[in-house]
């Protein structure tokens, strides 16, 4: 699904990224873990086609990725590869349906379909009767909930996820991990998931660590 080979990065004289070969099968769920400064969200921005890498390749679901013109690329990520942050970047203008919608526009789908495809992901969440609240009315938990069907209103093959719940108690976090593991059972996404939680490191399916740049263990 996810296959990377040999990709280098570095920001000025800083190697961030020395020689990385990895891949994902389809509907695995595996966490990359490892210090801080090790690589991590720099490898996941690769992935997700939000940074280009110096040298390497970028496949996924077969194409490759990497030596796409930007226009093409943004189609392609938009359609293809959903991301959910540690904070939810929703719009606060918006509502939680709004936010929802945001990717489905971008990637041309009519009004109406759009506004189908997000309440069935909120009520799959248990989030309509929240679907017309602006983000600044909703709990951390909820918030992080929306930005994950947003993530997902394109049908997306991919989840690229970098500290989803980083910012969440116990709780929420539990509950987002759950809803994880529920939507790969139910839908069959592929998720990526960067993380320093080693309660969710361990119940992934493959946890692949990170140090200095390179994958120690995978
Ligand atoms: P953390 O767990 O703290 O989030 P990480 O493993 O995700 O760390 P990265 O964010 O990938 O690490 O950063 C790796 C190194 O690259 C760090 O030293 C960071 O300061 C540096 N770095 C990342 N992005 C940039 C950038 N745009 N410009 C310059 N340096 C950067």
């Amino acid at each position: 699904m996810i296959k990377l080979e040999g990709i280098t990065k570095s920001f000025g004289s800083l190697q961030v990224l020395k020689g990385i070969d990895l891949e994902i099968n389809r509907g695995e769920i595996v966490s990359i873990v490892g210090p801080s400064g090790a690589g991590k969200t720099t490898l996941l921005q690769i992935m997700g086609t939000l940074d280009e890498p110096d040298a390497g390749t970028v496949q996924i679901d077969g194409t490759v990725v990497s030596r796409m013109k930007e226009k093409e690329l943004s189609a392609f990520r938009n359609k293809n590869i959903g991301f959910v942050f540690q904070f939810h970047q929703l719009l606060p203008e918006f509502t939680a349906l709004e936010n929802v919608m945001i990717p489905a526009f971008i990637a041309g789908v009519s009004s109406k379909e759009a506004n189908d495809r997000a309440m069935k992901i909120l009520d799959f969440m248990g989030l309509v009767d929240r679907a017309s609240h602006k983000p600044n009315e909703l709990s951390g938990g909820e918030k992080q909930r929306v930005a994950v069907a947003r993530a997902l209103i394109n049908d997306p093959a991919v989840i690229l996820a970098d500290e989803p719940s980083g910012s969440l108690d116990t709780h929420n976090k539990e509950d987002l991990h759950q809803l994880f593991f529920n939507l790969r059972d139910r839908l069959g996404q592929t998720f990526v998931i960067v993380t320093h939680d080693e309660g969710l490191a361990k119940i992934t399916d493959r946890t692949v660590q990170m140090v200095d740049g390179m994958i120690k263990k995978s």
